[in-house]
């Protein structure tokens, strides 16, 4: 059985010079009900939360997105975009900065959690404004790209910590940005000697994947290495047109990985996560992570249980390439950091040893070697120089 690419045809009345350019799939964005009612036959559900949520979380969808979507009101890839009302209940938890990332903001745009790692917010904007998002105390205030100053500010801050080795770019969409807005932030990034690492996230392969166009990868090669960060959440967000977006990207040498997030109602089973996961493979995209849902505001009808994600994560243990094997991870409410998890296969352990059962039921034990056989690299002191430079210690 080959996997299968479907491509979905562009509706009738457009022409594909108008379908296959991401500018006009931005300027022809979904956002009122009026706009919505043109591809959808919305549910008396669905009316009332565009009623109600005016002001409470943007809603735009991309065209080429919204004719991805099934009529059914239940389809997971219209989960993703259409408001419901529950997005306006109150939940187990809702917290407007799940991640605590006001706390981690030295300068505006900048969240720096990490000691090598920082993310740089460089717009606000998404082309869809997925319903669970964990940034909505800040994306979809459409205050577009960032101001002058404070795009200096960041990039001040950025080159006075030497112990950043890599920058996140993420907002917000950066991918909306225009090919030469893009260019400057990542040439000026460049310019900072001890940055050895860019990354770009964003979910545009996913939602407008004519944004990757030959011009866009050449920007990304010319300034590598930069990886590219996409957010895949289905199978069927894996189009014809996403994978050319994908191999175009690859092809010209730039690394591409997914980070999905577990949502209730919308890819919470093994089954479809093995899809995806595969899919992604086939097209040369690692998966990543696979989240557990942050508790952002109004996203308590898309979390799963934390059991529930374990349990899928265990059922695809031994029968998913590692290569297609996401990695489980949770991010600490307010700020916490993230942490992995994995499935526990121990079930003994003593000074000397541990004892294991493995994925289909084998028990055996995994003994230390003798303690006084230990030793240190002869040739550490080369290294531990840059590695307390990232410590921050002397
Ligand atoms: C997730 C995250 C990162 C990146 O973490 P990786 O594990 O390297 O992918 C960096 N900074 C912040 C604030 C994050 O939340």
């Amino acid at each position: 059985m080959k996997l299968q690419f479907i491509t979905h045809p562009r509706p009738s009345n457009l022409t594909d010079q108008e379908w296959n350019s991401w500018t006009w799939q931005l300027q022809n964005s979904l956002k009122s009900q009026a706009d919505f009612e043109k591809n959808f036959e919305l549910t008396e559900e669905e009316k009332k939360a565009f009623r109600d949520s005016q002001g409470v979380f943007n809603i735009r969808t991309t065209p080429y997105y919204a004719n991805l979507c099934r009529p059914d009101p239940k389809d997971p890839l219209r989960r993703i975009m259409m408001p419901t009302v529950m997005e306006l209940e109150d939940g187990q938890q809702a917290l407007l900065d799940p991640l605590g990332e006001k706390k981690n903001n030295p300068v505006s745009r900048i969240i720096h959690r990490y000691s090598d790692r920082v993310l740089f917010l460089v717009t606000d904007i998404c082309s869809v404004y997925c319903r669970y998002c964990t940034r909505k105390h800040f994306t979809g205030q459409d205050q577009a790209f960032i101001k002058e100053s404070e795009f200096h500010q960041a990039l001040d801050y950025v080159r006075s910590h030497p112990e950043i080795r890599e920058v996140i770019l993420s907002g917000g969409d950066p991918l909306t940005l225009s090919d030469s807005h893009l260019e400057k932030v990542l040439s000026s990034i460049r310019e900072i000697d001890h940055v050895e690492i860019i990354r770009v996230g964003t979910r545009m392969p996913v939602v407008c994947p004519m944004r990757v166009t030959p011009e866009l990868s050449q920007i990304l090669r010319k300034y590598a290495p930069v990886f590219v960060m996409t957010h895949f959440n289905h199978p069927r967000e894996v189009t014809l047109e996403a994978k050319q977006a994908l191999e175009m990207m690859v092809d010209h040498g730039v690394p591409v990985l997914n980070q999905m997030v577990l949502l209730n109602g919308v890819n919470n089973h093994p089954a479809i996560v093995q899809a995806l996961s595969r899919r992604l493979l086939a097209c040369r995209v690692k998966p990543y992570y696979m989240f557990q849902c942050d508790p952002s505001e109004g996203s308590d009808h898309f979390r799963t249980s934390i059991e529930d994600s374990e349990a899928i994560q265990r059922e695809l243990w031994g029968h998913l390439s590692g290569l297609a094997m996401p990695t489980l991870s949770l991010d600490i409410p307010n700020g916490g950091g993230k942490v992995t998890l994995a499935p526990n296969f121990e079930i003994f352990r003593d000074s000397e040893s541990r004892t294991y059962k493995g994925w289909d039921g084998v028990v055996e034990k995994y003994v230390n070697p003798s303690e006084n056989l230990r030793q240190t690299p002869a040739d550490v002191s080369e290294y531990q120089t840059e590695w307390n430079l990232i410590r921050g210690k002397n």
